[in-house]
C-alpha cells in the first residue's frame, strides 16, 4: 500500500493535491532515500574495524 501523500519542495507541506495549496507549486511523491542510514553504519563500522 502507497501513501498519496504529496509533498510541496518549497514549504514542505504534505497535501493530497499536485499543486501546493499554499503557494501553487508543483508538489511530488516523497521518495525513500537509496540507502538506509543503517547501511550507512554499518560500513562505517567495517572501515573502522578492518580498516578497508
Ligand atoms: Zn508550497
Amino acid at each position: 500500500m502507497r501513501t498519496l501523500f504529496r509533498l510541496c519542495p518549497r514549504c514542505r507541506e504534505y497535501t493530497l493535491k499536485d499543486e501546493c495549496p499554499i503557494c501553487q507549486a508543483g508538489t511530488k511523491v516523497p521518495v525513500p532515500p537509496r540507502y538506509s542510514p543503517e547501511d550507512r553504519y554499518g560500513r562505517y563500522r567495517r572501515k573502522a574495524i578492518y580498516g578497508e
